[in-house]
């Protein structure tokens, strides 16, 4: 397999998580036959695109025809722009007043949610004799960035007086889509409600959006201009039993490095919880909680070996996971799935996040930079 001879290019350790690129065409055009034609798409790729390498998914997703992107931090934007990408990045995150100065020089389209960052902008625009897009965060019951709902208006009135900048976005988010439909519902109103007090004041925004992936699924009223899609992308659902399909793009992988006979009554790892039952074989897989593999999967999670499900033996370490697979005649060197599937079985970062106390954001970002990538297209 070409990923193969990729790794060995990379580093020595067998451990690697591959991401399958056709993949995420398959989830961008199913994000496509959802919402209408003249919606546009903003691919949110912050967190190292949810851990799948930023500038690799950022050209896919480009050549894909995604319209906008969406990073967390002026850092991710620059590295985008650094590699060329010369499509809109919109940082969704605020950035502090005194680190404005690459918004302008690598252009870039800021959230803003205050008056202060949008005049220091104004600023530095009219320094540079140039133009800053910015667009408005609304807190409509997020709780986090943006400006507070009832104070939108005052605000945008008074940000719209400043020279040199354009509004061109405004957007709120959702923080329950997955679970309290009422609530969104009451969000999706009070956003269209804004839009149209604004219009009432002569005010027109170009771009209103609101939606990530389960407002994307489960709200069409959600969709305005512009949807700003992160999860579905990479092929995970944001809520289980939804009706559409997406495919995973993201699998981990790694071998056995080590494989030992051992008696019965044996202890395996820190702690000794894990105690042979049995005359048996112990697989050492070359992979941690050093790389990101969360540790209270110990005696929980399962991996894949020769195409069968076998349970973690035993504290997982931080370069190393045992696994007792009884008379299993698995060799040095064997391909072990972590994430994603052998023969017809398949574990998913929602299943390691379910029996992890957490959701599949958080495995997939989680999985370190001591894993390589490898991209199959
Ligand atoms: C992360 C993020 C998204 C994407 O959310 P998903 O649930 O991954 O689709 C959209 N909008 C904002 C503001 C975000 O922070």
């Amino acid at each position: 397999m070409q990923s193969k001879k990729q790794i060995k290019k990379i580093c020595y350790r067998p451990t690697w998580a591959e991401i399958d690129l056709s993949a995420i065409d398959f989830n961008f055009r199913q994000v496509k036959s959802i919402t209408g034609k003249q919606t546009k798409v903003m691919a949110v790729i912050k967190c190292d695109a949810y851990g799948h390498g930023l500038l690799p998914v950022a050209r896919r997703l480009i050549g894909l025809g995604a319209d906008y992107l969406g990073v967390a931090s002026i850092d991710e934007a620059i590295a985008l722009r650094k590699e060329k990408v010369k499509l809109p990045v919109l940082v969704l995150g605020n950035t502090l007043n005194e680190h404005t100065d690459p918004i302008v020089k690598y252009g870039l389209t800021q959230a803003v949610s205050d008056y202060r960052l949008a005049s220091k902008l104004s600023h530095i625009a009219k320094r540079e004799g140039k133009f800053i897009k910015v667009h408005i965060k609304v807190d409509t019951g997020m709780g986090r960035l943006g400006v507070l709902y009832r104070e939108a208006i005052i605000l945008i009135k008074k940000i719209k007086k400043l020279d040199n900048l354009i509004i061109e976005g405004l957007f709120t988010h959702f923080p329950c889509a997955d679970s309290d439909s009422e609530f969104t519902s009451y969000q999706i109103e009070i956003f269209k409600q804004l839009i149209s007090d604004l219009k009432k004041c002569g005010i027109t925004v170009p771009i209103c959006h609101a939606a990530n992936s389960m407002g994307l699924i489960g709200y069409p009223e959600s969709h305005f201009d512009l949807v700003r899609p992160g999860l579905m992308l990479f092929g995970i659902y944001p809520k289980r039993g939804l009706n559409i399909k997406l495919r995973p793009a993201f699998s981990l992988k790694t071998k056995a490095v080590f494989l030992k006979d051992m008696p019965s009554g044996q202890g395996i790892s820190y702690g000794r919880n894990y105690i042979t039952r049995k005359q048996t074989t112990v697989a050492v897989l070359s992979i941690g909680y050093g790389d990101g593999y969360p540790r209270n999967l110990s005696n929980r999670a399962d991996v894949l070996i020769k195409g069968r499900r076998f349970v973690i033996s035993g504290a997982i370490c931080m370069d190393y996971i045992m696994v007792d697979i009884g008379n299993l005649p698995a060799k040095t060197g064997e391909e072990i799935v972590l994430i994603g599937s052998q023969a017809k079985i398949r574990i998913s970062a929602e299943e390691l996040a379910q029996l992890s106390g957490t959701i599949a954001y958080e495995i997939v970002c989680g999985i370190g930079s001591r894993v390589p990538r490898v991209y199959l297209s």
